[in-house]
């Protein structure tokens, strides 16, 4: 029998802390479904209260198999639960589980609360209570347990051993300054389930000495059954404990994979790659090459005798075979790496072909060049989708658009106030038919998207719940010109269906443009729209 460990994302709280990084209410949704169906135990979302992002989160929070996860503070010193605003709309948020961080360093009770010891422990233990009473899943996050149990071991178990007490589920031992080291961890984690029971003990690690992930792992070698971390080791200085690191460790190395079980499958670790990827996209950043298991480079080698050894005997030069986390191999010296990826991804999205099939060796050649060009296809899942079915003749030609044209004026209008408007002309070609629409916006794409959308004929029905959700320009650099990437997220507000499509271009509008196209014609092939028929009669494929 394995032991279950858990595993707990805290990106969208404390990776929110990131400087630079700020996720909108649509941001946050996308990653925690994410996260849900890769197989995560609990997702923390944020701090209910504490901005309006996270706010508007928590007031219509997404269903996941997950135990969505609240945060907070332990209640405020001298006065009681039921009489601390802050802390009820913790406790009160429509969530599975409620994370409250306590004071377990006797230093910081004294000198940043201003409190006594005494009050501390009441502290933890009442709010533990409120959260049980609120029928909420309670953890205690112990903030500087590390630091604190160095100074004054025995009242930093005293917290710890309190928040057990009164019924927290998980009582988190966390290196908030992220300065401890593995044997370290490893000692102190081993002393304090000897006094709570390991099941309901929890590791929060940062990486200021580059420990993070080992430091995890230490603990969990010691006893800790739930690991919290982040996609990516995202947070504040040098980040988090890196979820994308430490899972595949968990589920891939002795002695982990043989001594616990996560809600991670095989299956769902297949899509880490992918998944950290697109991460990056969303958050607007190049993607680490270099990043353990995930990255371009983890399996990538040089020709020469490398290679060859690497083709004939994998294990050779490859710690775990990359396909076990989505990852793929490159070689300099053959492109098969590539086309058992790329049949992967085919199955993955329902399509079962032959892999002598001589369009597949069409395709693979397609999505490298436009790969060069700037295109993410791991982010735009829908394009990629497009691109594919395309490729073996799958896909009808819905619509052609002949032309498009975009005025964007900024002038003083009747009130003396300078505004910035947009215009778009757009002509399609359905059928045998030209329609011609137009359409106004706030800016250029909005303009052009209003334009497309107008009229399309026949195809009306099923665009019209089609709506924008986010929308996402990231300027690339490469060689001599930059080109600009346009990510787009399209949401059907009928069945919430949601999916991604992508478009590269020296030129912001063009590239928006073609994402939006792709967004449609999507949309189109996925409710089995039929295609217009010709004048001649004939359907154009
Ligand atoms: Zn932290």
């Amino acid at each position: 029998m394995k032991e279950r460990l858990y595993l707990f994302d805290t990106t969208l709280r404390d990776g929110a802390q990131t400087l630079g990084v700020d996720f909108s209410v649509e941001d946050k949704r996308v990653i925690a479904e994410r996260l849900d169906a890769l197989g995560i135990d609990y997702v923390e979302a944020g701090y209910p209260g504490a901005n309006p992002v996270d706010s508007a989160f928590f007031e219509a929070p997404p269903r996941l198999k997950a135990k969505l996860t609240a945060f907070g503070m332990t209640k405020r010193a001298g006065r009681s639960t039921s009489n601390d605003p802050g802390f009820q709309a913790v406790i009160q948020a429509e969530v599975p589980a409620v994370c409250l961080v306590g004071k377990s360093w006797d230093y910081h009770v004294e000198v940043a609360l201003g409190i006594s010891r005494e009050e501390n422990l009441e502290a933890i233990a009442a709010s533990v209570e409120a959260v049980r009473g609120a029928k909420r899943e309670p953890l205690i996050d112990c903030e500087h347990f590390f630091d604190g149990d160095k100074a004054n071991p025995a009242y930093a178990l005293a917290c710890a051993k309190t928040a057990y007490e009164a019924g927290a589920r998980w009582v988190v031992l966390c290196d908030t300054n992220g300065g401890t080291l593995p044997h370290e961890v490893e000692a102190i984690v081993a002393e304090v389930v000897r006094h709570i029971p390991r099941e309901h003990v929890g590791i929060h690690a940062h990486n200021d000495t580059e420990n993070a992930v080992a430091n995890t792992l230490a603990a969990v070698r010691a006893g800790a059954r739930q690991v919290q971390g982040t996609l990516n080791g995202l947070g504040e200085r040098c980040g988090n404990a890196n979820l994308t690191s430490i899972i595949p460790t968990l589920l891939l190395k002795e002695d982990y994979a043989s001594r616990f079980e996560t809600g991670v499958s095989m299956a769902g670790l297949r899509s880490l790659t992918a998944v950290s990827r697109q991460f990056d996209e969303l958050l607007n950043r190049q993607p680490n090459r270099h990043a353990p298991y995930v990255g371009e480079s983890a399996f990538a080698h040089k020709g020469g005798i490398h290679a060859s050894a690497v083709s004939k005997e994998p294990r050779t030069y490859e710690h775990v075979p990359p396909e076990s986390v989505g990852n793929a191999r490159k070689l300099l010296v053959s492109n098969q790496a590539g086309r058992s990826n790329i049949l992967a991804e085919l199955s993955r999205i329902g399509m079962e072909v032959d892999k002598d099939d001589p369009r597949l060796g069409g395709l693979l050649e397609q999505v490298k060049t436009r790969e060069a060009q700037g295109y993410a296809y791991e982010a735009a899942g829908a394009s990629f989708e497009l691109l594919a079915r395309r490729a073996f003749g799958q896909v009808p030609e819905f619509f052609d658009v002949e032309s498009f044209r975009v005025m964007v004026e900024r002038r003083h209008n009747a009130r003396g106030e300078l505004v910035t408007v947009s215009d778009a002309i757009v002509k399609v070609r359905i059928g045998g038919e030209l329609l011609i629409n137009a359409g106004e916006g706030n800016g250029p794409v909005h303009a052009l998207d209003q334009a497309l959308r107008r009229d399309l004929g026949i195809y009306q029905p099923s665009i019209k719940d089609l709506e924008l959700a986010d929308f996402k320009v990231r300027i690339l650099t490469g060689g001599t010109d930059a080109v600009t990437r346009v990510l787009i997220e399209s949401r059907d507000r009928m069945t919430g269906q949601r999916w991604f499509t992508v478009g590269v271009s020296p030129n912001i509008v063009d590239a928006s443009f073609e994402a939006l196209i792709d967004s449609i014609v999507f949309k189109l092939w996925s409710d089995g729209v039929a295609p217009a028929v010709t004048s001649a009669g004939g359907v154009p494929v």
